[in-house]
């Protein structure tokens, strides 16, 4: 079994209620974000008719944490095995009793997910809530979310459920790591998740 993230790139407002719960839940400062949204927009201004008007102007949001990788990068490189896969659910968490902060697993993974807090010498990251989930919880930031843009679960049904889209701009390729997510694609990208337009200059 392996827990994942669905999240619908579609219906999210970027409201950050998600970063906040998390924020609240795992106490962690302003600069150590376990959760991050993405507003991500494109399109430019052109002069049509005597006019300044927009042309292909596109915004969304990415909600985006750890994603708890079926490759972890973060625990391929980590020198100190601290950064750890539970066998029974592929939750990818941080033992602060080994971990000596010197910020191998930030470098290694594409998503920027761990950071190191200089305050505490360990690494921060998203650890799916455990604690929560092991009593028969949910995560905080799923609870959170206003609009249902969040969902978790075993990664094999929100497949079945969700589809597969796991790639949009300007997340990094899945192929690095096979991240446990899936996207409800914006509605200016494709089913492969290439966003129309993208070569414009962004806003
Ligand atoms: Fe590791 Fe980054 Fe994947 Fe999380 S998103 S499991 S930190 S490689």
């Amino acid at each position: 079994m392996q827990y994942g993230f669905y999240f619908d790139a579609d219906r999210c407002g970027s409201c950050k209620a998600c970063v906040m719960a998390c924020r609240d839940k795992n106490d962690t400062l302003l600069s150590l974000k376990n959760r991050n949204v993405i507003d991500f927009g494109g399109g430019r201004w052109v002069e049509k008719d005597g006019l300044v008007q927009p042309e292909n102007v596109f915004v969304y949001s990415i909600s985006i944490s750890c994603n708890h990788c079926e490759s972890p990068a973060c625990v391929a490189n980590c020198p100190t095995g601290a950064m750890i896969k539970r066998d029974e659910d592929g939750i990818v968490y941080v033992d602060e009793s080994v971990c000596i902060g010197c910020g191998t697993c930030a470098n290694a993974c594409p998503y920027g997910a761990p950071k190191v807090s200089e305050e505490r010498g360990v690494t921060s990251k998203c650890n799916f809530c455990m604690d929560y989930l092991d009593e028969g919880g949910r995560p905080a930031c799923v609870d959170a979310c206003l609009m249902r843009c969040l969902d978790f679960g075993d990664i094999a049904e929100l497949r079945e459920k969700y589809g597969d889209a796991c790639d949009v701009a300007p997340l990094p390729s899945s192929s690095e790591t096979r991240p446990s997510l899936i996207l409800g694609l914006p509605k200016n990208a494709d089913e492969d998740g290439a966003v129309i337009n993208l070569e414009q200059e962004l806003l």
